[in-house]
């Protein structure tokens, strides 16, 4: 644990002055004032015991059965027949290039300055282009809502000085979240510490996540639901796409 500290809430409500003056003015991306977020996920410290989708499903009152954030646990074959599992914590990736954002007719899905992909529920017609458009089955149609639905970097409490109810639950110290545009918050420093040693899922889409990772198995690298060599396991079901 020495040499991944958790990131407290102390540690986090210290930098509550620039999160609450970059949602009040939020700034472009390339340290330019203001906050863009960001989550590194370290697979090796994850072990499956989806804490962070429960805690997520009660903070977001998500209806039975569906999840903005899922653990994915996946069997893994290698070439010489030996075996061994690969644990994929997946949630939005607030991409910088979204394809969920253009398709949308009603211009109800938006990218913040933050870099949170969000949903304006008052102008949301359901219509689920956005659900179609994402290639990470990110989004879902609310079933109470009727709504588009997905994570939000849990903006009402990172808004109040709070940290994602992710990461707040992880317990294994797996999922990191803050500012990608300081280059002292824990997240750089642990971005630079594991240069060269990162990754995201699906680069080749061309999305360029906000979501990165560390230990990333490379039977899974680019692949989000087990085809090829990964064989899924256990993960809760797909969100039905329709109110
Ligand atoms: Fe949009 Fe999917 Fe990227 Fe999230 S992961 S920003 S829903 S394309
Ligand atoms: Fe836009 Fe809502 Fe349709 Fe998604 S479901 S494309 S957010 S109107």
């Amino acid at each position: 644990m020495k040499d991944h500290p958790q990131p407290s809430r102390r540690t986090f409500l210290a930098a509550l002055p620039v999160v609450t003056a970059g949602l009040a003015a939020p700034a472009a991306r390339g340290g330019q004032g203001g906050p863009h977020w960001g989550m590194l996920i370290d697979t090796r410290r994850c072990i499956a015991c989806q804490a962070c989708t429960i805690g997520c499903a009660m903070e977001n009152a998500l209806p039975v059965g569906q999840f903005r954030t899922t653990v994915a646990t996946y069997a893994i074959t290698t070439g010489r027949g030996s075996t061994g599992t690969a644990m994929v914590p997946r949630t939005c990736n607030h991409c910088e290039e979204p394809p969920c954002v253009p398709v949308c007719p009603v211009g109800a899905t938006f990218k913040r300055e933050d870099g949170a992909v969000l949903v304006d529920g008052d102008k949301c017609v359901g219509c689920a282009y956005c659900v179609q458009a994402c290639p990470y089955e990110a989004r879902f149609i609310n079933h109470d809502t009727g709504k588009a639905d997905k994570c939000t970097f849990c903006s009402h409490r990172v808004e109040a000085g709070l940290l994602p109810a992710c990461v707040e639950t992880c317990v294994g110290g797996a999922r990191l979240f803050g500012d990608l545009n300081d280059a002292g918050s824990e997240i750089s420093r642990r971005m630079k510490a594991a240069a060269g040693r990162t990754s995201v899922l699906k680069p080749e889409a061309g999305t360029r996540p906000n979501v990165f990772y560390i230990g990333l198995d490379n039977e899974l690298d680019g692949r989000v639901a087990g085809e090829s060599a990964a064989e899924m396991m256990w993960r809760p079901a797909r969100p039905t796409q329709g109110a």
